[in-house]
């Protein structure tokens, strides 16, 4: 989370997360919402999460409330709108069961006993939840819904969780992201994303703790098997109290942190094998005036903007071959929609999020890029944004005149920044099933406990993943806070 005037001044832009709905509805706020509220920050909420427009202008939408987006559903297609209650209360049966486990340890008994009765009936063969949990988005999409809009409105969130529509299990993340986009809605900070990262800054320095930035740690130092410091790279060394807990991926922390500790050969295995995920560009805008939106409805959180759900898998497995995808499915947030303050009167700012494309691109499907070596050069990353911003045009045509100035973060710019991006990927490794849940982060560490008893890791690379969620963190804080940690 980075606000900034990247482009002009009075232009505030988010360079990386701008809606935390996952935030809004973790334990980790419910608790610290207070403290938080005190220190600054405030949510700018909004009825309609999310919608989507189609080139033709056709759209639809998603409400917060489940009878208004049934009946939009069953605008779209009749019958779409009782397909949606179905699916809903069918999730209903099972929440109160998969929820819980957002905010433990996956591998604590607690949260075994959660995912045992979710699985298996109790007489040794499993319920149907075991299957619907492997299903993907595609055939759920497919299977419930009659209206291409519908799925074209559901299917983009997909990739916000690091999956595609054909991954397995991404058919029980619609289900998980139409419950979490009804219960968060779209919430922006008032002042822009960071406004979270100072009003979190804040408690710490209140309550007597001290931040040092823009200080790289290169090693943890362990003796006698506990951490007892870490050693930053210009060689200042900070003893430990009780813990370190490093946000981190678990390749960072057995190749290099831990790279002087003992620790069983089979985890540094396993961390060489860390994935990564498909990379990200990500464009600002500083525009003259707000988008001219067709319909008045679709001023909403976070709209997709693209063909068909079918247009979406396609520039995905482009992206998964290697090619720059030739129209890219495109999430555009408008914040000044919301929070007029991060721009200059009258004008606006956007953010336009592509997901899922090439870390290093070996080509272009649409055959008009020449990608060189695959180094996301400027002429490259701004040769790709021109094809965004024409692709925007077509949606909403007032916009391309109306750009006074822009900035792009490229999946490379993404790796200088940030070591937990790997090559390029916005999510902190890859969400495939394979590195998910128990998986996550390596097979042999199923928990935010690491080789070193008092090491702890969190982050999206740890469950439960990606997102601006607060999910890790309340786990490790818990499990610091009990006595037997
Ligand atoms: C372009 C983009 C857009 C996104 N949009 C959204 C969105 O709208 N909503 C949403 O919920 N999520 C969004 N995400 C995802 C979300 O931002 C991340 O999943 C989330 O920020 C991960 O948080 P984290 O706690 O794992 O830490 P990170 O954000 O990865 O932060 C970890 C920090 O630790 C630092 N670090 C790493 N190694 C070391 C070291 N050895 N020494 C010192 N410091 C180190 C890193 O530089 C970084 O600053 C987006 C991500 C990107 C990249």
């Amino acid at each position: 989370m980075r606000t900034e005037e990247v482009t002009l001044p009075g232009f505030k832009h988010d360079l990386y997360a701008t809606g935390h709905p996952l935030f809004l509805i973790s334990k980790a706020y419910s608790e610290l919402g207070a403290d938080l509220r005190a220190r600054g920050l405030e949510y700018l909420n909004t009825d309609l999460p999310t919608v989507v427009l189609l080139p033709d202008g056709t759209s639809g939408i998603l409400a917060r409330d489940l009878k208004t987006s049934t009946a939009e559903f069953d605008r779209l297609s009749p019958g779409d709108g009782q397909a949606l209650a179905d699916l809903m209360g069918e999730f209903g049966k099972y929440a109160h069961k998969v929820f819980p486990l957002f905010s433990l340890d996956l591998a604590s008994k607690e949260a075994q006993v959660l995912i045992g009765e979710l699985m298996r009936s109790g007489k040794g063969d499993f319920v149907p939840f075991a299957a619907e949990f492997m299903q993907t988005a595609r055939d759920v999409l497919n299977d419930r819904f009659r209206s291409p809009v519908a799925k074209a409105l559901i299917a983009p969130w997909v990739p916000h969780l690091g999956r595609t529509l054909d991954s397995v299990s991404s058919g029980f993340d619609v289900s998980l992201l139409l419950s979490a986009l009804m219960a968060g809605g779209m919430p922006v900070p008032r002042g822009g994303s960071d406004m979270l990262v100072k009003a979190l800054a804040r408690i710490v320095t209140d309550h007597g703790g001290a931040i040092r930035c823009d200080a790289p740690v290169d090693r943890i130092l362990v003796e006698r098997g506990r951490a007892v410091g870490v050693r930053v790279m210009e060689g200042d060394t900070y003893a430990t109290g009780r813990a370190v807990i490093a946000s981190v991926n678990a390749d960072q922390l057995y190749l290099k942190l831990l790279a002087d500790a003992e620790v069983p050969r089979s985890l540094v295995q396993q961390a060489k094998l860390y994935r990564y995920g498909l990379g990200c560009v990500q464009i600002q805008l500083a525009l003259s005036k707000p988008p001219d939106w067709p319909d008045d409805r679709l001023r909403a959180g976070q709209p997709h903007l693209l063909r068909s759900m079918e247009a979406c898998a396609l520039a995905i497995a482009q992206a998964k071959n290697g090619d720059l995808p030739s129209e890219p499915t495109l999430s555009v947030d408008v914040p000044t929609q919301h929070d007029p303050s991060r721009a200059p009167r009258g004008m606006a700012i956007m953010r336009v999020q592509v997901l899922q494309l090439p870390c290093r691109p070996r080509g272009d499907a649409a055959g008009e890029i020449d990608v060189g070596d695959g180094t996301w050069t400027e002429d490259l990353k701004n040769r790709f944004a021109d094809r965004i911003v024409n692709l925007l045009g077509r949606y909403l045509a007032n916009v391309p005149g109306a750009i006074l100035g822009r900035h792009v973060i490229s999946p490379e710019d993404l790796a200088r920044y940030n070591p937990n991006s790997g090559p390029g990927d916005p999510f902190g490794g890859s969400l495939e099933l394979a590195q998910s849940y128990l998986l996550r982060p390596l097979p042999g560490q199923p928990s935010h406990r690491t080789a070193v008893p008092n090491v702890f890791l969190v982050g999206a690379g740890t469950w439960p993943g990606n997102g601006v969620n607060g999910g890790s963190g309340y786990i490790v804080a818990h499990q610091l806070l009990t006595p037997a940690a």
